[in-house]
């Protein structure tokens, strides 16, 4: 845990109670704070209690008069559609509204140790492009920590300790709310219209990213060009003065300048800086496969480099890495049939990347559909050699399907069984649903465990 300090005896609110939330509460009070914690559900509030922690009803006035702070969760409304009440509350009061990711930065500013902190931001692949950063440094023996909004909450890291490094995965929502960062490197991957209703739109959405080169003024920033908003926040991070650095990464042009990049050409991801410096083909890395991967392992390399690792280091690692869980997860092969799960697909958008990955592909797909189903992924069918569907979803994909090959199968080990019935050497059998799973399993990592428990049995009997 990280000890918040600064808040010795002074009151501090703490809103959502969640996991993250709860850490907050916790590292405050090792630091000496008093946390007055406040959540909407009285379950989130009794586990608090239950704690020891001082529970308090943080929209009202009164819980206002000496406190100066309050900490709040990503998961809780900031400033769009509408504050939370207890936001409202607290700034009538002139508190600091902040959060959980600002604490930790302050927290740093007030040790000794040497850490590098490196953020990663966007709207995909980030958890991704975040291990693969963490698998390159622990490959190449760098002592590092992992966390934000993958693995371990910020305050649930241990103190840090002098020349680790830190990794941490920042949403948007917890970009909006810091009111400190101090990343040494920072990562933009992406930016595609997502959570936009909690931000007021897309500039709402940018602007939160923008945040962390902006405020945080990063050392190093990497930034992935593909799409105009990352096209405009590189041109806007260029320092004339040269104090800061910058690489742009890009799957979808070459970059041949006097400046650091990374870019894709052909298969090979490729290091320039005034003449190639070094390149990769990506098909040996069986775990970062496709365009969006080649993307995450861009932008890992910027950071590796950044961070004097040499070339030669992180290829290794890019090969060794595991990937993980439920994205484009290879579960293993029986007689000559691969078994991908991609679970975390729960949209058309998701699964498309899946979809353009393979060929001969038995698909998999369904659960609860988002608007619009799997009509934009119809242009994809010709790689698909027949799809299977399951749960609430089936008659509407049927329907779009028209006169592609489907089979309606019921459940997911009914979906695997006949896709393996008729699969041939050479073909996937791909979990990618375009779904979310509510409506047959409790989350998205529960389907894909059983999509790969059901794999593991198939190619245990093969
Ligand atoms: P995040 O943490 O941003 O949600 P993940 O790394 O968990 O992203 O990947 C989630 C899904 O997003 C993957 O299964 C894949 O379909 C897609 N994806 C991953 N990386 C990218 C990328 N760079 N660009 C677009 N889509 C991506």
């Amino acid at each position: 845990m990280i000890t918040v300090r600064g808040y010795e005896c002074a009151r501090v609110g703490v809103l959502g109670l969640g996991r993250s939330g709860l850490a907050a509460a916790r590292s405050l009070a090792s630091g000496g704070a008093i946390p007055i914690c406040w959540d909407d559900g009285e379950a989130a509030r009794n586990a608090a209690a239950a704690e020891g922690f001082a529970i308090e009803d943080l929209t009202k006035d009164k819980a206002w008069a000496d406190t100066i702070l309050l900490v709040v969760s990503p998961g809780v409304s900031h400033l769009f559609p509408k504050s939370h009440p207890a936001i409202t509350a607290a700034r009538r009061a002139g508190a600091l509204v902040d959060n959980d990711v600002s604490l930790f930065f302050r927290s740093l500013a007030m040790t000794d140790a040497e850490v590098k902190v490196i953020c990663i931001t966007g709207s995909n692949g980030k958890s991704t492009t975040t291990a693969l950063i963490d698998h390159i440094l622990a490959s190449c023996g760098k002592p590092r920590q992992m966390g934000g909004n993958i693995g371990r909450g910020v305050l649930d890291l241990d103190p840090v300790a002098d020349g680790e490094f830190v990794v941490l995965e920042l949403s948007s929502y917890q970009l909006d709310l810091a009111r400190a960062l101090q990343p040494d490197i920072a990562v933009f991957l992406n930016l595609s219209p997502d959570h936009l209703d909690r931000h007021g739109g897309e500039g709402g959405y940018f602007a939160a990213k923008r945040r962390l080169f902006e405020l945080g003024a990063p050392d190093h920033s990497i930034i992935g060009v593909d799409d105009d908003f990352g096209q405009f926040l590189a041109t806007a991070t260029q320092d004339p003065a040269g104090e800061s650095a910058l690489t742009k990464i890009a799957t979808t042009q070459k970059m041949k300048g006097d400046d650091r990049s990374v870019f894709m050409n052909k298969n090979h991801l490729t290091e320039w800086k005034g003449k190639q410096i070094a390149a990769f083909d990506m098909r040996q890395a069986p775990n970062l496969q496709g365009k969006h991967n080649h993307q995450n392992a861009c932008a890992a390399w910027a950071v590796a480099r950044a961070v004097n690792l040499g070339p030669k280091l992180i290829q290794n690692a890019l090969i060794s890495f595991p990937g993980l869980p439920h994205r484009m997860e290879s579960v293993g092969e029986a007689n000559g049939v691969t078994y991908v799960n991609d679970s975390k697909a729960t949209n058309a958008d998701a699964a498309e990347k899946a979809l353009l990955t393979y060929e001969n592909i038995h698909w998999i797909a369904g659960g609860v559909a988002k608007a619009g189903g799997i009509e934009p992924l119809l242009p994809l069918m010709d790689r698909v050699t027949k799809t299977y569907l399951i749960g609430e979803a089936t008659d509407e994909f049927a329907f779009q399907l028209g006169d592609h090959p489907f089979e309606a199968c019921g459940d997911l080990s009914a979906a695997i069984a006949k896709a393996a019935a008729n699969a041939k050497e050479g073909d996937v059998i791909l979990l990618s649903p375009a779904c979310a799973s509510f409506d047959q399993f409790p989350s998205f990592e529960a389907r894909g465990d059983a999509f790969r428990d059901a794999a593991l049995k198939l190619i245990e009997a093969a």
